[in-house]
């Protein structure tokens, strides 16, 4: 048994969020610490936040030893948090450093919270009433005791605030003082659940004899878009919180949270806790504390919700379970779906990974036995899958520059006759993917990186999709310096809105790019109204291909099928094919049938037929097949490690140096390659190349690669990054 309580004078080992490799001693002072204590220690001149890991070991002079400033009033990190953060940093190659910053990521953990006005029922009776005060009344006393910020008393109520002060000066609603880390109101288990289907049903009650078990165990919810798996998890969710386990659910496009959020409220009757980048510090903050004491039962996140210091975790959903931003790929490289995996093993909770197109990672395992699967059939009720076809762009009539083929404009013709939506795919944000000199050839590129600048009429500004770095649409070539000779070519959604306004001058035309938006409110709010069946043709990029549910969209057609298909990548087709499949998903939603029609070059690509003839189990098994052939992931290991560098030549040096001393590796069995230019070969001005690892499944890869690693010490400028299961390869 380790040591849980350390009195004053003991030695005890801190893991601060800095940048050193080991643990410092500091002794306990007045009052002790727990194991896990958060705690504010001296280092050098600064104060910093550290997490008691276990006793100290005094390796010096005792007397030198400095003390613990305080204990932080939080809930100590518990034993499964350690053991996740530890055995995540081992998995990852990361510093376990780096690992306690993600799990410390709110502001002022320590201090006392700051308090706000909040208002609840007042002991006098109004004199008079009126029916917008008898609403924030009845409201108060549906749910008791609680107490709501004025906003929310409002909101809940339906009326103006100035309604709930004039009742405050009657006495009718008390005014007072709390905490802004106020713990969340209780869900309601029971609160709005629906009538499931059979199938639903049958699924439902698999995942809650699942979390009855009180065990780890992972399920892959399979089921086409609106097959009704969301119902099915959130039934899921409710069995966790009757049995007061906290729930996590993680999403992976959080601007599309909002319609999430509403959804659960339906079903629980209070709305969730939410984590993501668009929430307020405060709320941040209240949110970490929160969870730690166990006041906050469900969470709503992006991924870096699955570092809250959870109490007691049941069960974690990840929604959309093979999106690709579930990879980090800056800073820590971890990907959110693993470490799910990993963090559910040792809290003993369950997890749910929900799809209608499942990584191919995760259909190994299924098949592997290491999770179990759940399958939904068919939509839930009349609606059936969408009609796939494919527009030949061979034999398609089309001007140069023009890209809506004349089979596509006659189906979204009839769609605006009958009133109803037409979405127009395509992948790429901004005007132009191509800003090209007419004159001397000359493509406008990123200062910084290799990458093309990217025109954006919106924006009118040349915009780096790597960086981000924008500037002022030139008038001249900046290599030749001709004027008026620069043109756009190929296109983008902000063109395709042009050229679909050129067809149809009279329709309600809507593009939505995530760059078209000053914030994520202003998104989400064109979002839902695009819902309500405002606008004719939505032109949309993979925003639109995720979440949301357009209830009178009954076409899509997608402008460049196989877009997603060039390039060398051995993932390219499962991404093309889950992408095509989950934008073909949001046609015909409610009781109208849905229709999908790709234009494509290559109507015989055997991914593009897959997606045509809706086979899931054959594309699979046949992608798997390849890549057990080619011992790649999830076959066989894989590993990137990424060299930077302000100077190619340096950067390639060091690769070489790697690729020569690679006995560690041998020694496992496993094959390097490379360097080879980064996927992205330069970004801010530093030039990035890679070498990929291979080695066999069962391979200890990590410890190889550590070994490989540390026999290099990097010089001056140059960085290097281990990215264990790299996204590309
Ligand atoms: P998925 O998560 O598989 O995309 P959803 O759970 O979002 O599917 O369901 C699609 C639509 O069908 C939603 O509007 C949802 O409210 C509705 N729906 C699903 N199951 C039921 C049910 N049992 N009763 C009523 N409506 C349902
Ligand atoms: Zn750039």
């Amino acid at each position: 048994m380790s040591q849980e309580f350390f009195h004053e004078g003991e030695l005890v080992a801190v893991l601060t969020a800095q940048p050193l490799d080991r643990f410092l001693d500091y002794k306990a002072t007045e009052g002790g610490c727990h194991l896990g204590a958060f705690v504010e220690v001296p280092l050098g001149p600064r104060k910093v936040l550290g997490v008691v890991w276990g006793p100290g070991k005094g390796d010096f002079d005792y007397n030198k030893v400095r003390s613990v400033i305080r204990v932080l009033d939080v809930a100590p990190m518990r034993d499964e948090m350690r053991t996740f953060l530890t055995r995540a940093a081992d998995y990852t190659l990361t510093p376990l450093h780096a690992m306690l910053r993600l799990a410390t990521r709110a502001p002022g953990l320590g201090d006392a919270p700051s308090m706000r006005k909040v208002y609840r029922l007042g002991d006098q009776e109004p004199d008079r009433i009126t029916a917008a005060r008898t609403k924030v009344l009845e409201v108060l006393s549906d749910y008791g005791g609680l107490s709501f910020t004025l906003k929310e008393l409002a909101d809940m109520a339906g009326v103006g605030s100035s309604v709930v002060k004039g009742l405050v000066k009657l006495g009718a609603v008390a005014e007072v003082d709390a905490p802004r880390d106020m713990p969340y109101p209780m869900l309601d288990p029971d609160y709005g659940g629906k009538e499931l289907s059979v199938g639903q049903a049958a699924g439902a009650e698999a995942l809650r004899a699942d979390l009855r078990t009180d065990k780890y165990g992972t399920t892959l919810l399979k089921g086409v878009t609106g097959s009704g798996k969301t119902e099915v998890y959130l039934e899921a969710v409710a069995e966790c919180l009757r049995m007061g386990r906290q729930a996590l659910v993680l999403l992976p496009e959080i601007a599309l949270s909002g319609e999430f959020i509403n959804r659960v409220e339906a079903r629980f009757g209070m709305k969730p806790a939410e984590w993501h980048s668009g929430v307020t510090m405060t709320e941040r903050r209240r949110c970490w504390r929160m969870v730690g004491q166990g006041d906050a039962q469900l969470i709503v996140g992006a991924r870096s919700a699955l570092f809250l210091p959870f109490q007691n975790l049941g069960l974690v959903v990840v929604d959309e379970e093979h999106d690709t931003s579930y990879k980090q790929e800056d800073g820590v490289l971890y990907n959110a779906r693993d470490m799910t995996v990993l963090r559910a093993a040792i809290n003993g909770a369950q997890v749910v990974l929900a799809s209608a197109t499942p990584s191919l990672e995760s259909w190994a395992n299924v098949e592997q036995g290491k999770y179990k699967r759940l399958e939904l059939k068919s939509r839930y009720g009349p609606a059936i899958m969408p009609k796939m076809s494919a527009i030949d762009m061979r034999v398609e009539d089309l001007p140069g520059g023009k890209w809506v083929s004349p089979t596509l404009r006659n189906a979204i013709a009839q769609r605006i006759e009958k009133g109803e939506q037409s979405l127009v795919f395509l992948n790429r944000r901004g005007y132009a993917p191509i800003t090209l000199c007419r004159a001397c050839g000359h493509q406008i590129a990123c200062d910084h990186c290799d990458a093309r600048m990217v025109e954006h009429r919106f924006l009118k500004r040349l915009m780096c999709h790597q960086c981000g770095e924008t500037k002022p649409m030139p008038n001249v070539c900046p290599h030749c310096e001709a004027e008026d000779k620069l043109s756009a070519v190929g296109p983008g959604v902000e063109r395709m809105g042009e050229e679909i306004t050129e067809l149809f001058p009279d329709a309600r035309v809507a593009v939505l790019s995530s760059d078209l938006y000053g914030s994520a409110r202003a998104m989400k709010a064109h979002i839902e109204e695009i819902a309500k069946g405002g606008t004719d043709i939505i032109i949309g990029t993979q925003l639109v291909a995720k979440g949301h549910n357009f209830p009178y969209l009954t076409l899509v057609g997608v402008i460049d099928a196989d877009l997603g298909l060039q390039g060398s990548d051995l993932r390219a087709a499962e991404r093309t094919f889950q992408l095509m499949r989950q934008v073909a998903g949001r046609a015909g939603r409610a009781e109208t049938p849905g229709e999908a029609m790709l234009q494509t070059y290559q109507p015989e690509h055997g991914v593009i037929r897959a997606i045509l003839a809706g086979d899931e189990e054959a594309f699979w098994a046949a992608e798997a097949g390849e890549r057990r052939a080619a011992g790649v992931p999830p076959y066989g290991r894989m590993a990137g490690i990424i060299l930077s560098g302000p100077s190619a030549e340096e950067v390639f040096e060091l690769g070489n140096a790697l690729a020569r001393q690679d006995l560690p590796l041998r020694k496992i069995g496993a094959q390097v390659f490379g360097p080879a230019p980064a996927p992205i070969a330069r970004v801010r001005g530093r030039h990035r190349v890679r070498l990929l690892v291979k080695a066999e499944k069962s391979a200890p890869l990590q410890q190889a690669l550590a070994e490989w690693a540390g026999q290099f010490r990097l010089r001056g400028d140059l960085r290097m990054a281990i990215d264990i299961d790299p996204q590309s390869f």
